[in-house]
C-alpha cells in the first residue's frame, strides 16, 4: 500500500508494503522499478526512487518510476548502459566516397570557372557577316572584337553594292579576338561600258602638252586614289584604330553656285588624276569608279593598305561656314599611336603636293595642315594626303571646279607633287 504525505509543495510517495495490492497503477509502477533495478544492476532505496511532482489535475496519485539516464545518482551514471543495443553497435560512416565526389566536383566546377571566365575572354564566336551592308558588317565584327579587312570585290547579279558576299573565318568558328576577318564585297552588277549613272560623263583623257611619262622606277610604285564621299548617305564612324570617338556621317558639300554635288567633282578629279599616273607608268587603284557605292572611311584606307600602296591620296574639295574662304589645302594625318610609322612621310608628300597644287590652280594657297579626328586618315597604314582643291561654299572656286580645264589643273598639280614626292630621295 501507498500512503502520501505532503513535504514542501511535492506529494512523496513511500513504499509500505507491495504485498496485497491488486492497484493497476501499483503493478506498472513495480514492473517499472524492477526494470530499473535490472537495467542497473544496482538496487536502489525506495525512499529515494518514489517520487512524484505534483500535477495539476491529476487524480490518480498512483506512483511511477522515471527511467530517465538523469535520475540516477552520480555513482550509477558509471555504470549506466544505454537499452538501446543498435545504437551501440552503428558502424563508423566512411567519409571515403564522399570525401571523392567533393573532389570531383571541384575539379570540374574549376574547369567550368576556367572556361566561362578565361576563354571568353580570348575566344569569341566570329559573327554572321554575309548579307550585311559593308558598313554594318564592319561594326558587328568589331563590336565582336575582329578587325574586318575588305581583301576583295566581287560583281553580282544579284546582289547589289556594298554587301558583304563572304567572309573568312566563317561565321559561328571560334577565332581569337583581335584576329581579322577577310570580307568580300559586291560591287553589284557589272559596270556596262560608259559612266555610271550620276557621274559626269567626262571621259579622263590627259591634255595633249603633258610631259612624257617617266618610265622607271616608278614604275614599281602603287598609288591609292580615293574620290572623297559618295551618292549614297554616309554613316557614323570610329576615328581611329582605337575607337576613341564616334565621328558623324561627312556626305560631302555641295556647290554653293552650281549645285554641283562633292562626290561627283572629287571622282572626276580622281580619274583625271589616274589617267595621269598610269601615262607615268605607276600602278593606280582606285576606292571607287561609282558614286552610288556605301564605301565608310574605314574601307576605303583598307583598300589602301591592301594594296601596299606606296601613297594613298584622298581627294576632297574645302567646306567652309565662311563663303568667302577660298583655296588649296593639303592634310596629313595629325601625329598619334597609328599614324606615327606614316607620319613623316604622309607630312612630306602633303609639302610637295600643296606646293605642286598652288602652282597648277593658281589659287590661294592655304597651306599643309594636320587633318585631326579624321578617320580616313587614322585607319591608313600607308603615308597619306588629302588635298582639298577648292571651296564648294565659294562661288568663286565653286565656278572654278565645275570647269573641266580646272579640274585637269588639280589633277596635274597633283600628279606633279606625286611624282616629287617620289623621285625626292
Ligand atoms: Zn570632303
Amino acid at each position: 500500500m501507498m500512503s502520501s504525505s505532503r513535504i514542501g509543495g511535492i506529494n512523496v510517495l513511500r513504499k509500505k508494503d507491495t504485498q496485497g495490492s491488486d492497484s493497476a497503477g501499483q503493478v506498472e509502477a513495480e514492473r517499472g522499478l524492477e526494470a530499473a533495478q535490472t537495467d542497473t544492476g544496482v538496487p536502489v532505496p525506495a525512499d529515494e526512487l518514489e517520487f512524484d511532482d505534483h500535477l495539476p489535475g491529476k487524480t490518480d496519485n498512483a506512483p511511477f518510476r522515471r527511467r530517465d539516464f538523469f535520475d540516477l545518482s552520480p555513482e550509477d551514471v558509471t555504470v549506466h548502459k544505454t537499452s538501446d543495443p543498435v545504437l551501440a553497435r552503428r558502424k563508423p560512416v566512411d567519409l571515403k566516397p564522399a570525401l571523392g565526389v567533393l573532389c570531383f566536383l571541384l575539379i570540374v566546377g574549376a574547369i567550368i570557372a576556367g572556361i566561362v571566365l578565361i576563354w571568353p575572354s580570348s575566344k569569341a564566336r566570329v559573327p554572321n557577316l554575309v548579307g550585311k551592308s559593308l558598313s554594318n558588317a564592319m561594326e558587328t565584327a568589331r563590336e565582336n572584337g575582329f578587325i574586318p579587312t575588305v581583301t576583295g570585290w566581287g560583281y553580282s547579279e544579284k546582289i547589289s553594292d556594298g554587301v558583304v558576299i563572304s567572309q573568312r573565318p566563317e561565321s559561328k568558328k571560334v577565332a581569337k579576338k583581335g584576329s581579322g576577318i577577310a570580307l568580300e564585297v559586291s560591287k553589284g552588277p557589272r559596270p556596262e561600258t560608259g559612266a555610271a549613272p550620276g557621274v559626269p560623263a567626262t571621259i579622263a583623257t590627259a591634255p595633249s602638252n603633258q610631259e612624257n611619262a617617266s618610265v622607271g622606277p616608278l614604275s614599281s610604285k602603287i598609288v591609292t586614289i580615293d574620290p572623297g564621299h559618295q551618292a549614297l548617305p554616309a554613316s557614323q564612324e570610329w576615328s581611329d584604330p582605337g575607337m576613341s570617338k564616334r565621328i558623324a556621317p561627312d556626305n560631302g558639300g555641295r556647290g554653293v553656285a552650281t549645285g554641283n554635288a562633292e562626290c561627283l567633282v572629287t571622282l572626276d578629279i580622281a580619274l583625271k588624276l589616274k589617267n595621269l599616273l598610269e601615262k607615268d607608268g605607276i600602278n593606280v587603284v582606285m576606292t571607287r569608279e561609282t558614286s552610288t557605292i556605301d564605301l565608310p572611311e574605314v574601307v576605303r584606307a583598307d583598300i589602301a593598305n591592301n594594296a601596299s600602296s606606296d601613297l594613298y591620296v584622298r581627294i576632297h574639295c574645302g567646306n567652309s561656314e565662311d563663303p568667302s574662304k577660298t583655296g588649296v589645302d593639303t592634310l596629313y594625318p595629325a601625329k598619334n599611336k597609328w599614324t606615327e610609322p606614316f607620319y613623316e612621310k604622309s607630312k612630306e608628300a602633303a609639302l610637295f603636293i600643296q606646293e605642286e597644287l598652288v602652282n597648277s590652280c593658281g589659287i590661294e594657297d592655304l597651306g599643309a595642315m594636320n587633318g585631326y579626328d579624321m578617320p580616313g586618315l587614322n585607319w591608313s597604314r600607308v603615308p597619306v594626303v588629302e588635298p582639298q582643291a577648292g571651296f564648294l561654299t565659294n562661288t568663286k572656286d565653286d565656278n572654278l571646279l565645275a570647269g573641266d580645264q580646272f579640274r585637269w589643273k588639280v589633277a596635274w598639280g597633283l600628279r606633279n607633287g606625286i611624282l616629287k614626292y617620289f623621285n625626292s630621295p
